[in-house]
């Protein structure tokens, strides 16, 4: 039988020593494996954290359409999260390319960094340049280790004296595309963890979203506010830009100007071209326009006269250029004077040289402006006025053009009224025959307006505005009415006036009309009247505008009978030669040949006409004649007809008729 069994002593220690391994081993494990599920909390924590940052930025992102506003966010969370010190953002400049600081940073404690933080505010970045540079090359985020060992770093210095150690940046994409950076800087050293560099993805990308928002709202704006021809600004950037200049000037109101460009003739340019042409065309004159100015503004900021220009495209083609801060007004005509240059070199269009001109009007500000809308209308009329005056043209609005185009207007409106009421008259002068103990033979009928307000008024008070206007298309309908029913009644009267004649003066637009031969010959059977007793007096204007028609319905009336007389002769350019072309019985020589008849030259010119006139086998009459000297004399050089204050002024038709 076995009761006990000792153990030798050594056996025992043995034994503890094993146990004591075993228990190490076991410790060890426990700390090893409480030390890795530590970390594993650890870690969690972190990418929680890093969730937590991420989620922020997006909500930002998401609820504003400031980009600034995001960006500035996104540095500030950044930075919190990594204790870094110094947050701040490029945008990339679409034009240059460069990285541009756009006023978005954090500092945790800005004083301590000032220099840095002012050298990172005001520095651009071109490609490859700097920190900024280096992301803008390669797209992905760059590290500095350490700040004063790298060459490339061009703010080291600064960045050493505020005491930073190390930097990093991130790139904000849209697809491939840069759009903007992020850097950072700490005074402690920056280590890139797959974490950080996984999360500033992802924050690239929220940031991006919220550019890429902001460029296609500024893409509609742009179009809203430029036109889509010419890409120059349109109406409403205009009128924008015309409300800041005048929000900024002085008490005297000067230092704005606003020039109206109009091209002339465009409209032939379309129709002969076609409207392809006439596009590529208007887009040449804007750029020719906006390479002017521009080339003119910033030979004015060397020369240290500083002031802005917009130029516009308001109408199809009429350009408006504003002056903002204009402080020389020589400035305004040399301008306006290289814009007539740059124009008069040809355009091209598949080969074709296409010559074009422009009327310029000009407004300059000042105290009489209430608001810029008027300086507009104001340089309008300017421009109409130059167009009035011709091609290629600039007029400067005035006070006095101001209150000449205002009066027409007036009168335009009044005239209008007038035709409404028939509140015109005719008159009748006397034509009488020299030959023929100044035997009464016809009249010239003239036409007078009894205005309400100003009482009777002259032809050379309205009958220009009514050319201007048309309005003389039914003026001189009513005149052809009036003198073929005062025919009527004169012939009614009796033997002696039988014979006799009216004349009527027909303006170029009326006589050219289309139906202007058939009106007469309507108004001739309506009314009745021996078609030999009524005269048409015309200038040569009409045959100057359309010399084939003129001819044909000069020829046309005649036939019925009706007499044609050219008036006003010798006043004109080429009198001969349309005498000899177009049909007419008669030529009325000017009074300014009359009144100047005690000169030899008048004389002799006379002389000329009256035999000319002979050998064409035409009457003439001789208008003007205000005394007994005048009369005689052109009575003995063989004239017959006399028209003039000596035998009777224009007077109305129950005095006129009973001569
Ligand atoms: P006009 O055809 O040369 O008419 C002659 C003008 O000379 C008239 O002026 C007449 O009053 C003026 N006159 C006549 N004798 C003398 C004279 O001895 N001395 C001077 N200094 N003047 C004399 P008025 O009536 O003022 O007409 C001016 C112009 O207006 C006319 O020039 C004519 O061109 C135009 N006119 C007049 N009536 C009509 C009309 O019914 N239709 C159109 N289209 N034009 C008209
Ligand atoms: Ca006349
Ligand atoms: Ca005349």
């Amino acid at each position: 039988m076995k009761h006990f069994e000792l153990t030798a002593p050594s056996e025992l220690e043995a034994r503890v020593e094993r146990l004591e391994r075993q228990l190490n081993r076991e410790r060890k494990a426990r700390l090893e494996a409480e030390a890795i599920a530590e970390k594993g909390l650890r870690d969690l924590y972190e990418s929680q954290q890093w969730l937590l940052l991420l989620q922020r930025i997006t909500e930002g992102a998401n609820e504003s359409d400031d980009v600034r506003a995001s960006v500035r966010l996104a540095l500030r969370e950044v930075c919190s999260q990594m204790g870094w010190d110094f947050g701040n953002a490029f945008l990339v400049d679409p034009v240059t390319g460069d990285a541009v600081p756009c006023d978005a940073w954090f500092a945790e404690q800005p004083d301590k960094l000032f220099a840095f933080l002012e050298a990172s505010r005001q520095m651009r970045f071109p490609v490859g340049i700097g920190l900024p540079g280096r992301v803008l090359r390669d797209g992905v985020p760059h590290w500095i280790p350490d700040v004063r060992t790298d060459e490339g770093f061009l703010r080291r210095n600064i960045a050493r004296d505020c005491g930073i150690i190390s930097g990093c940046a991130f790139p904000i994409l849209i697809k491939d595309e840069v759009v903007a950076l992020l850097e950072f800087f700490s005074a402690r050293t920056v280590v890139a963890t797959d974490t950080l560099v996984g999360t500033m993805t992802q924050v690239g990308t929220q940031l991006g979203r919220v550019i890429e928002r902001e460029r296609s709202r500024q893409a509609l704006l742009h179009d809203a506010l430029h036109d889509s021809l010419t890409g120059l600004p349109n109406r409403v950037l205009l009128a924008e830009r015309c409300d800041l200049a005048t929000a900024r000037l002085p008490q005297d109101k000067r230092g704005v100007a606003i020039l109206v460009i109009d091209l002339d003739g465009f409209k032939t340019i379309n129709d002969r071209y076609g409207h392809h042409t006439g596009d590529a065309l208007i887009k040449e004159v804007a750029a020719r326009l906006l390479s002017v100015v521009q080339t003119f503004q910033s030979e004015c900021e060397a020369a240290r006269s500083v002031w802005y220009g917009t130029v516009s495209r308001t109408g199809g083609d009429e350009f408006v250029v504003l002056l903002d801060g204009l402080a020389d007004e020589d400035q305004i005509s040399e301008l306006s004077h290289r814009v007539h240059r740059t124009l008069e070199k040809p355009f091209f269009h598949e080969g074709q040289a296409i010559l074009v001109a422009a009327s310029i009007g000009v407004a300059q500000s000042s105290v009489d402006h209430d608001d810029i809308n008027q300086l507009l209308r104001d340089a309008d009329l300017a421009m109409y006025e130059a167009k009035s005056e011709g091609k290629g043209r600039t007029v400067e609005f005035s006070k006095g053009l101001g209150d000449a185009i205002r009066s027409r207007r007036q009168l335009e409106l009044e005239l209008r009224e007038a035709i409404r009421d028939c509140q015109f008259e005719l008159n009748y002068q006397p034509i009488l025959d020299m030959q023929s103990q100044l035997e009464v033979k016809g009249y010239e009928a003239l036409v007078r307006w009894n205005h309400p307000a100003r009482g009777l008024l002259g032809p050379s008070e309205f009958i220009e505005v009514a050319e201007e206007t048309g309005l003389i298309a039914f003026l001189g309908n009513w005149v052809l009415h009036e003198a073929c029913d005062a025919i009527a009644r004169l012939h009614a009267m009796g033997d002696a006036q039988a014979r006799r004649f009216v004349s009527i003066n027909v303006a170029p637009m009326q006589f050219l009309q289309r139906n202007f031969a058939a009106q007469v010959r309507r108004t001739l059977m309506s009314s009745g009247v021996d078609p030999r007793s009524l005269r048409l007096e015309v200038t040569e204007g009409v045959a100057i505008i359309d010399p084939v028609r003129t001819a044909e319905i000069l020829a046309e009336v005649r036939e019925w009978g009706v007499q044609t007389s050219l008036d006003d002769f010798g006043t004109g350019y080429s009198s001969l030669s349309y005498l000899q072309k177009l049909p007419f019985d008669s030529i009325k020589i000017d009074k300014s040949f009359v009144s100047a008849l005690s000169e030899k030259r008048s004389q002799d010119i006379i002389k000329a006409i009256l035999d000319l006139a002979r050998s064409m086998n035409l009457s003439v009459v001789a208008e003007g004649i205000e005394n007994d000297e005048q009369g005689q004399l052109l009575a003995g050089m063989g004239c017959q007809f006399a028209q003039g204050y000596l035998y009777g002024r224009p007077m109305p038709e129950a005095e006129a008729f009973v001569l």
